[in-house]
């Protein structure tokens, strides 16, 4: 019913102590009302009494002049001779004498002297008369009630009845309300036929007959004190028989009090009482009120505080008392602080990468929001995805718990490197940097690439050297623009695009990537590809550096997707790896590279094919033997380029796989070799005949003497090992030389040529020939690179 505890506790302690206090009141105006009638039934029957003597003391006044006349001899003889005019000057003046409102004379044969004998019922008076000597009570004359009193004449036989009467009027009854101690009210009732009535003029002398009827039907002289309620008021009435003159027509003195007057005096104690009640209710009231809000407020104030803690806020209850909601309060704020505390914890914990204590993917995103949020216009956070290459290898060779150690190191390396920079892990292998920096250009690349260089540096683990190696993945937004998770996807993506085009640092290419959406309805449009023959090659040629002649081709597929016109292989290959097409693509290869083959042959070229293996594919046996039949079946002649990585990733089928290759004729070259980890004794296990140079090492040849000395030192093993060594990403004259003078046995690169379709490549071949063996192509530099 009552929402507020302050509201519900005031109203029961209030209501109970109006109740208490009520109970007095009541209780001390009964009490009050009790003495009050006692009072009033003692007096009432005090003047009953008094009444009695009043009574007696008339009577024998009127006895004493009826006496006094009846024995008086000339009045004795003006009866006898019936001398009617003496007798009545007798009685007259006998009356007037005595003061008296009646006298006359009845005659024993019924004649009546001194009043008129129509006011008097004359039969019962004499029947009265003559019934008793000296009958006195009460009888009416002439509507009234009077108190007759009789005495015989005699004359001396009986000749008459003096009597004499007073009336029992308001004067009388007024005298008789005087001489009692309290202000009653007295009348005389009489009854006529079967009501009581009265001579007085009171407002409810109906409803006193009626009581004086069952009064006086209960046979008692007096009754006792009654109760009576009528409109006037309530009442106290004594009812006393009145003796009557005949004994027949009962009349009844009813003295009455009315109960307002007995409690008048008692008026101001009771408004006492009232206002002690009152004052006490508003006291109780007032009191309760604020007890209650002492109790109410600490109780809203702890539930205020779990109400907000439930949200998440810190609170603290501030109640300072030592009872139970003092207690309840300081068990509530060291429950909230432990919850808190509890809370900055597992936050924490779900902001920290467990195995190495950087702040984990989450944290990153945070971080960027955070700065997102404080950037100013036109400035963007640059989010790094730093991967460290062949991690898979990497880990089972030095251990898991080792491998965190150095995911740690890097961190803090970066850390050394980039103080104001924010480090943490994205996955196994990933770190992710929030840089200083607040736009990200190209001008930024080289940087960041010579300090990767710094970062490479090998790591001391467990008293042994590693080598490290990484890419990194460059992505920036503005405020705005992209949410974080995003940012970080496209940093991670970065990544992606740096590895498949063999750089170190690349920065996201939004153009490359595509739109992630249509990429993934890619998969099916390019299986349709294949089928329609939307899939072709473009070979790219490989130049023997000794010869100076063409001797081999690279075999790089192509899509000339219907709405996005001619796609690169980076878009689709990594997808049709990820979704399991990438045996339908290969195989696809495969068949146009046969054909293309024999086409070259037809127009006298013979030359062998470089097929791109991916490496989910090297350790699919079934793959393995369908191509080698096809090849058989078809005489081609082809060279399989695998990434080392792929070979390592799947040891024991891919060696089984590659094992066939060589039985089968098919020679196996490393492609992109220097961009993972290297590993030598792999290379020696897997009976490879060629290894490809990654391009980003030639790339750089002439202007970083370190991947110099890379290159050089890596021609140099691979002639130690058996192995020919092709340079891919030949974009210069320089570098072409360069690589002569390194004795790398054959290049591959723009600088030779571009990778071009089937009919170009016939004409390019076709003028090659004629200028080998020093080939002529776009210019005499090239020629004399290769020849000098
Ligand atoms: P890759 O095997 O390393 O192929 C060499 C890539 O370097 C080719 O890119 C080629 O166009 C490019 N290239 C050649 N000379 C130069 C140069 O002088 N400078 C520079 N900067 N780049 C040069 P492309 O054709 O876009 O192929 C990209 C990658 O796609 C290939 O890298 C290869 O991993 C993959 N790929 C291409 N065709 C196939 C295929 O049929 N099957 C599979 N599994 N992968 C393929
Ligand atoms: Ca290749
Ligand atoms: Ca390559």
């Amino acid at each position: 019913m009552f929402k507020r505890l302050q509201t519900k506790l005031t109203v029961l302690y209030a209501g109970l102590f109006a109740l208490a206090l009520s109970l007095v009141a009541v209780s001390v105006y009964l009490t009050i009302a009790n003495n009050a009638q006692q009072q009033v039934r003692g007096e009432l029957a005090a003047t009953g009494t008094v009444f009695d003597s009043v009574w007696a003391l008339r009577t024998q006044r009127l006895r004493d002049g009826a006496d006094l006349l009846s024995r008086d001899f000339g009045f004795r003889a003006a009866v006898a001779t019936r001398d009617a005019p003496t007798v009545d000057s007798a009685v007259t003046n006998l009356r007037q004498r005595m003061g008296l409102e009646l006298a006359f004379m009845v005659g024993i044969d019924g004649d009546v002297v001194g009043v008129d004998p129509a006011k008097i019922d004359i039969g019962k008076l004499w029947s009265a008369l003559d019934h008793e000597d000296g009958a006195q009570g009460v009888f009416v004359v002439d509507g009234a009630p009077y108190q007759l009193i009789s005495a015989p004449v005699m004359s001396p036989n009986l000749t008459g009845w003096i009597v004499f009467g007073a009336r029992l009027d308001d004067r009388e009854m007024t005298a008789l309300e005087q001489l009692a101690a309290i202000r009653l009210d007295a009348q005389v009732f009489d009854r006529r036929g079967e009501t009581w009535v009265t001579t007085d003029k009171t407002a409810d002398a109906k409803a006193l007959g009626a009581l004086v009827a069952t009064a006086t039907a209960a046979g008692k002289a007096v009754s006792a004190p009654t109760r009576l309620r009528t409109a006037a008021g309530d009442n106290l009435v004594l009812v006393k028989r009145l003796k009557t003159l005949d004994g027949q027509t009962p009349a009844a003195l009813v003295l009455r009090y009315p109960m307002a007057l007995a409690m008048a005096p008692y008026q101001p104690l009771m408004a006492a009482v009232f206002i002690a009640v009152l004052a006490g209710a508003a006291l109780v009231v007032a009191a309760s009120w604020a007890l209650s809000r002492d109790i109410a407020r600490p109780i809203a104030a702890l539930e205020d505080a779990a109400r907000r803690l439930r949200r998440g806020e810190a609170v603290h209850v501030d109640v300072r008392s030592s009872d139970e909601i003092g207690h309840l309060s300081d068990s509530f704020n060291l429950m909230a602080a432990e919850i808190r505390e509890r809370e900055v914890r597992i936050t924490e914990l779900a902001l920290r990468d467990a195995e190495t204590g950087l702040p984990n993917h989450l944290a990153m995103e945070r971080e960027i929001e955070a700065r997102m949020a404080r950037l100013a216009p036109g400035e963007q956070v640059v989010v790094g995805a730093l991967g460290l290459d062949r991690f898979t290898v990497l880990r089972s060779a030095i251990g898991y718990a080792l491998f965190n150690q150095l995911v740690a190191e890097i961190g803090a390396r970066i850390q050394v490197i980039d103080p104001e920079a924010v480090v943490g892990r994205l996955t196994t292998s990933t770190l992710c940097v929030i840089s200083r920096l607040t736009a990200l250009t190209d001008e930024i690349v080289p940087h960041i690439e010579k300090a990767l260089v710094d970062l490479a540096a090998p790591v001391r683990l467990g008293g042994e050297l590693v080598d490290v190696h990484m890419t990194n993945g460059l992505a920036a937004a503005e405020a705005g623009t992209i949410d974080a998770p995003r940012l970080i996807e496209q940093a991670m993506i970065a990544l992606d695009q740096a590895r498949a085009c063999g750089r170190k640092v690349s920065i996201f290419d939004a153009a490359a990537y595509g739109d992630p959406a249509s990429n993934l309805s890619l998969m099916s449009e390019m299986l349709q590809g294949v089928a329609t023959g939307a899939l072709f090659l473009h070979h790219q040629p490989k130049l023997d550096l000794r010869s100076g002649a063409i001797t081999g081709l690279e075999a790089l597929v192509r899509w000339a997707h219907p709405t996005r016109g001619l796609l690169r292989p980076d878009l689709f290959v990594g997808m049709a790896e990820e979704t399991g097409h990438i045996r339908a693509l290969t195989d696809c290869v495969i068949d146009r590279a046969i054909l293309d083959q024999r086409a070259l042959r037809e127009v006298g070229h013979d030359l062998t094919i470089s097929i791109n293996i991916s490496g989910r594919l090297i350790d699919d046996a079934e793959f393995a033997d369908r191509a080698i039949e096809k090849i058989a079946a078809a005489g081609a002649r082809f060279c399989f380029e695998i990434t080392e990585t792929a070979v390592i990733g799947n040891p024991d089928v891919a060696l089984g796989v590659l094992a066939k290759l060589n039985a089968a004729g098919i020679p196996v070259s490393i492609d992109d070799y220097g961009s993972g980890l290297s590993s030598l004794a792999y290379l020696k296990q897997i009976n490879a005949e060629e290894l490809k140079i990654d391009k980003a090492f030639v790339l750089s040849l002439e202007n970083d003497a370190k991947d110099a000395l890379l290159v050089k030192s890596t021609i140099d093993l691979a002639h130690s090992l058996g192995l020919k060594v092709t340079a891919e990403g030949v974009e210069s004259r320089q570098a072409l030389a360069m690589l002569q003078m390194m004795g790398c046995d054959l290049a591959q690169g723009y600088h030779i040529a571009r990778p071009m379709a089937l009919d170009k490549l016939v004409v390019f071949l076709g003028d090659w020939q004629i200028s080998n063996p020093l080939p002529v192509g776009e210019g005499g530099a090239r020629r004399a690179a290769v020849g000098g």
